[in-house]
């Protein structure tokens, strides 16, 4: 797998957990104990491998987005969440 097919997966999956992510904001309890939440939480740390996985093979990468992610995005890669404090 290229880094560059990392980086799409990583985009298309960053849009996935956005949508999935305000889904769950809008159930009752967040969603908390759903198999929607279950699902939710196994993708948001197959996407935090992932970009692990990018960031050890090419050190230099910045924003996955390409400039920046939508601070209301609520899932935000490392180098945005870093910029956070
Ligand atoms: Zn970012």
């Amino acid at each position: 797998m290229s880094n560059e097919t990392i980086l799409n997966r990583l985009r298309k999956g960053q849009v996935w957990l956005i949508s999935e992510a305000r889904a769950l904001r809008a159930m009752p309890d967040m969603g908390v104990g759903t198999a929607r939440e279950a699902m939710f939480v196994k993708m948001f740390l197959t996407w935090a491998d992932l970009e692990h996985t990018l960031r050890f093979l090419e050190p230099e990468t910045g924003c996955v987005m390409g400039s920046q992610c939508d601070p209301q995005a609520l899932i935000l890669c490392e180098t945005c969440s870093s910029h956070e404090t």
